[in-house]
């Protein structure tokens, strides 16, 4: 057994994470006077969530009509059914409230003329249940609202006497016998000490995996940790065969062009200079949800249409609007494009690509943020002391596609009912339990394990097999070739884990090992994605098969949960719930409006 000394912290609440979910929800439980600790592997406002350029969608209606009915209404669709009902009206409905606070804890947005909140409109938001035209519905501070969001929350965190561990690495959980989430195990990274967290709750806010694919717009620290640990605590994974490709990263680089480029009048075009998303989405354009968008551009490649040498990209034009609008509006694109692609965007346009941006799936919740761990008898019981909010969580809102700017606002509503809901769940008044020691002594095991494993293969060329491997047979579009092929080599590379070697053996900034930690935690994320992809024989939002080009209510209205072990995978269904939090009688939208049908933009 591998002997570490440790120091201990006893808190109310930990939180993993100082993304945007993590500060909502630390800034929530630490207001309420719960004593809170934030850990995180980087630097609170160096968390992904600072490169959210677009905005964040509320019916604030500042620019023109618009109801929380409305955005539920266009968030079912865009989940293309398979989103929790009663989830998406909890996040319709307190979507303003959450703005409203933020507004008041300081986040500089843009105004409009008379001072109020400024709106853009995004993909897939529109007005009258989507029959009216596009809504600007989504809220900015210019294209750097997840910037302006993550200082203003790290500040009022630190005003309420949160506590912070910068740069401390979570390991693993620590669970009691019976199932109890009770601490997290972590390493600090900059002197090689040892922290054991204990704790009433555990609320997992480590973001996304898009880092499982070459290609991402996700900063290179997104590798699914949570998703990982609770993965080898034979928890559940929900819904990950939906990955989000933004139809618009930079060729080349990747690098994100926000969708907010086509909400201010940005167009894309075809080697013949066509604006073919008039083709196939005639009453949205180019501001259809972003799984139609991506699936448009990859049919035109296809079908030789790219632009390019290559012919294996397209064109986003913002050469016809005015260069003061671009610089009050888009100004870090405008930055962007002349870095990553040398592009000056006031006299030509940017070359694309659809790009991976964002994970729907994720650590099943309730609208609590309070993690489910489905059985035959329960579909809904709650794993104790652990939550999961923001891009590592599964409330889920987002079901099989999300809406551009519904992850902001899914960060600020879901950290902050995760807070609610600890306030009334811990009792500060008692003392903090003692956490099961053979728990910790499992963690620190496969931490050392980790640290001197000797085998053959290079943790960065492990990394680019799976990260190919997704690439190329989990991608816009799929058929049962590509994803047997692909779970095939995912459940290969995946064994390969146990041969990895790591040649620094220090506990000082060992970037080999934190790395080498991180492909653990992001390989059981591959693995279930193509696992779930492999099993779910329709096509329904992001998971575009062409053997099953169609929907199937009848089959798969269902989220899939997945329990991986290493290499192997359990797959099993949950139900989707298909209730709404209050009936039209109270208010509520009327249930044939969110009725399935045909998805068309
Ligand atoms: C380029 C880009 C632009 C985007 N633009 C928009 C937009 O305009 N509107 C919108 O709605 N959405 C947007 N999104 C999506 C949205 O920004 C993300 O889904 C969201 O920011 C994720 O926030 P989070 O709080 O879940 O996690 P993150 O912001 O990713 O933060 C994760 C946190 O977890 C910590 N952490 C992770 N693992 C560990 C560990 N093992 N130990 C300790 N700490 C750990 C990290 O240190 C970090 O603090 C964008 C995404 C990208 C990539």
């Amino acid at each position: 057994m591998a002997s570490y000394e440790y120091e201990t912290h006893e808190y109310d609440v930990v939180v993993v994470g100082a993304g945007g979910s993590g500060l909502r929800a630390t800034l929530g439980m630490a207001e309420q006077g719960l004593r809170t600790a934030c850990v995180t592997k980087v630097f609170p406002t160096r968390s992904h969530t600072v490169a959210a350029q677009g905005g964040i969608a509320a019916s604030l209606g500042n620019m023109g009509p618009d109801s929380w009915q409305w955005h539920l209404y266009d968030t079912v669709k865009g989940s293309d059914w398979l989103g929790d009902t009663d989830a998406m009206e909890y996040l319709a409905r307190e979507a303003p409230k959450a703005v409203y606070e933020l507004e008041h804890y300081g986040v500089p947005f843009s105004r409009t003329e008379e001072g109020k909140i400024y709106q853009r409109p995004f993909g897939g938001h529109t007005t009258e249940f989507g029959e009216g035209p596009p809504v600007q519905r989504t809220c900015a501070a210019a294209d750097r609202t997840g910037h302006a969001i993550l200082h203003t929350l790290y500040g009022q965190s630190l005003k309420h006497n949160a506590e912070f561990y910068i740069e401390y690495f979570a390991i693993d959980l620590i669970m009691s016998e019976d199932g109890v989430c009770q601490g997290v195990v972590c390493w600090k990274l900059d002197d090689g000490t040892i922290h054991v967290f204990t704790a009433k709750m555990v609320v997992l806010a480590t973001g996304g995996y898009g880092r499982s694919y070459f290609s991402a717009t996700s900063a290179h620290t997104c590798t699914g940790d949570g998703g990982g640990m609770v993965a080898r605590q034979g928890l559940a994974l929900q819904d990950m065969e939906f990955v989000q490709f933004h139809p618009t990263g930079i060729y080349g680089s990747g690098c994100l062009i926000t969708e907010g480029a086509r909400g201010e009048g940005g167009y894309l075009t075809n080697s013949e200079g066509e604006r073919f998303m008039e083709r196939y989405a005639p009453t949205y354009k180019d501001l259809a949800s972003r799984d139609v968008v991506s699936r448009c551009i990859t049919m035109e490649i296809r079908e030789g249409r790219g632009v390019g040498p290559e012919k294996d990209h397209m064109f986003l034009h913002l050469d016809h609007l005015p260069p003061e609008a671009l610089h009050e509006r888009l100004p870090g694109i405008s930055e962007s494009a002349r870095i990553f692609a040398g592009v000056d965007v006031t006299k030509e346009p940017i070359p694309i690509l659809p790009t991976v941006h964002y994970n729907m799936g994720g650590i099943p919740t309730n609208y609590w943020g309070e993690v489910l761990n489905p059985t035959a008898k329960d579909q809904d019981a709650v794993v104790p002391g652990l939550m999961a909010v923001g891009e590592a969580g599964c409330a889920s809102v987002h079901g099989a596609n999300r809406l551009g700017s519904n992850s902001l606002i899914d960060l600020v509503v879901f950290g902050r009912a995760a807070a609610i809901r600890a306030g009334e769940v811990v009792d500060a008044a008692t003392a903090v339990p003692s956490a099961n020691k053979a728990s910790i002594d499992k963690a620190l095991d496969r931490f050392d394990a980790t640290r001197f494993a000797k085998g053959t293969v290079a943790t960065a060329d492990l990394r680019l097999e799976m990260q190919k491997t997704m690439q190329a047979d989990a991608a816009v579009f799929r058929t049962d070739k590509t994803l047997a092929e692909g779970l095939e080599k995912m459940i290969s590379i995946a064994g390969k884990l146990d041969d990895v070697k790591v040649t620094d053996h220090s506990l000082v900034w060992n970037s080999d090992l934190m790395e080498t930690l991180e492909l653990g935690n992001l390989m059981p994320n591959a693995l279930a994605t193509i696992a779930g992809a492999e099993a779910r024989k329709e096509s329904r939002g992001a998971h575009a098969h062409e053997d099953y080009p169609d929907r199937d209510d009848a089959n798969w209205r269902k989220h899939t949960i997945s329990r991986v072990d290493g290499n192997k995978v359990e797959l099993s269904y949950r139900d989707v719930h298909i209730d709404p939090l209050t009936t039209q009688a109270e208010g509520g939208i009327d249930l044939k409006r969110i009725a399935p049908k045909a998805r068309v933009y």
